[in-house]
């Protein structure tokens, strides 16, 4: 009987990249692109697992965020 051993340190110890967060890109208010200064991302408060960006102009106005994943609704 033989031992097989194909699977490297290296390979263990490599992160899968499909489990690195995504930067969100967008307003989730009114889905302006985020440029510049002055927009915010944080994790959704309620289920944490969805990022929620706001532009300067909807923080300034107090608009409503909606998460896409667990339909959260909050300033
Ligand atoms: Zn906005
Ligand atoms: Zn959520």
């Amino acid at each position: 009987m033989m031992a097989e051993e194909d699977m490297t340190a290296e390979e263990k110890a490599a992160p899968p990249a499909a489990q690195v967060l995504r930067t969100v890109e967008y307003c989730t208010s009114c889905g302006a692109r985020l440029l510049g200064t002055g927009f915010t991302v944080f994790p959704c408060p309620n289920c944490l697992e969805n990022e929620i960006a706001r532009c300067v102009k909807c923080r300034r106005l107090g608009n409503v965020y909606r998460c896409d994943k667990c339909g959260f609704e909050g300033p």
